[in-house]
């Protein structure tokens, strides 16, 4: 099969990050150290919580000028927000190509039902662990099989995709709990998408070092089991990512993020100070918005950020798109 490349400057979505709690605390397995970097809601320290009529005025005002396409709900833990399926519903009326929440599924059962009225196509659960023992010491939550039934349940509903994100940490007999994985996520029509570990600041290098692992050492079982069918090259952020198909008809997606200094990567990586650091990059997953309406570039950049608290409050359309426009031309 020929391989279908895609080359974007970078992905046109809105991430909406719509909360900050989380009913677990991802550590690396037995141990209590956190390796959850908090995505999108480390920027700022304010006690401020933006409603829904916050999201869907960004949402509105944002999909036609950036020509976005898809509008993702995550969070620390979008299930704790309440009222997440009105944003579905409402950017399902905006005319979204794709609508999805990242969730870590815990919460999730009493919610698929509404969740899949209000139109939501694709539904992705965290599992990164396929061994009720390590996922409870990786959570902290003894809730591996809760969580597997929901998603088994959820792939029978009419989710256009069911995905489930792992972030490939390594443990004792890791191999044979991605088998077992696979072949579950095969048996239930899941889509797997693997992530590597990145580091945070807080993290400590010893329990980064045991607990790392690249989805590249599957590769040769790739090779074998199946093969590439898809690259899709984001040239800003600097980052690719390949899709597999394997023969039991099993779809998993990978990233990698190559080095900052690569043509085409956004001009304020050019002169990072972090370049040699940077394992992710500049807005790697779209335009991405937290709860309390801060736009930031990239995770270990805390300069690189735009408020637009005051902009969406007043609903000062032009405003917003003018300060998301200028935030952008600095950057990239
Ligand atoms: S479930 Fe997600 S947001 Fe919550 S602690 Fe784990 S990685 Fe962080
Ligand atoms: S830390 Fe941010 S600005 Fe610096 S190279 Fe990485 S993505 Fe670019």
């Amino acid at each position: 099969m020929k391989v279908k490349q895609n080359a974007f400057d970078w992905p046109k979505h809105l991430r909406l990050l719509v909360n900050k709690e989380c009913n677990y605390q991802c550590s690396f397995p037995g141990t209590k150290c956190e390796w959850c970097h908090k995505d999108g809601i480390h920027v700022n320290s304010q006690v401020k919580s933006a409603d829904i009529s916050d999201f869907l005025f960004l949402a509105q005002t944002l999909k036609e000028p950036f020509k976005l396409e898809k509008l993702k709900i995550g969070a620390m833990e979008p299930t704790l927000f309440s009222g997440v399926e009105t944003i579905v519903s409402e950017a399902k009326k905006m005319k979204f190509d794709e609508v999805s929440l990242t969730s870590n599924g815990y919460l999730l059962a009493n919610k698929l039902a509404v969740l899949e009225e209000a139109g939501l196509d694709t539904l992705t659960v965290s599992m990164h662990a396929f061994n009720p023992e390590v996922y409870r010491s990786v959570t902290g939550i003894d809730g591996f099989e809760r969580v597997k039934n929901t998603v088994e349940k959820a792939s029978q509903m009419n989710f256009k995709t069911v995905k489930i994100n792992r972030v490939l940490l390594n443990f004792d007999n890791i191999w044979e709990d991605l088998m077992a994985f696979f072949k579950w996520a095969a048996k239930f029509g899941i889509r797997i998408k693997l992530y590597q570990l990145i580091w945070s600041k807080e993290m400590d290098s010893k329990l980064y070092f045991d607990n790392f692992v690249s989805w590249k050492a599957l590769h040769l079982y790739f090779k074998n089991n199946g093969e590439l069918i898809e690259t899709n090259k984001f040239l800003v952020p600097g980052r690719e990512r390949m899709v597999w198909r394997m023969k039991d008809g099993l779809e998993i997606e990978t990233d990698v993020f190559y080095h900052k200094l690569s043509e085409g990567t956004g001009k304020v990586c050019q002169n990072c100070p972090e370049v040699a650091n940077c394992q992710e990059g500049l807005m790697s997953y779209g335009l991405e918005v937290n709860p309390e309406l801060t736009m930031a570039g990239c995770l270990l950049r805390d300069d690189l950020i735009v408020d637009l608290w005051s902009t969406v409050k007043e609903r000062n359309k032009q405003g917003l798109v003018d300060k998301v426009n200028g935030f952008l031309k600095g950057i990239v």
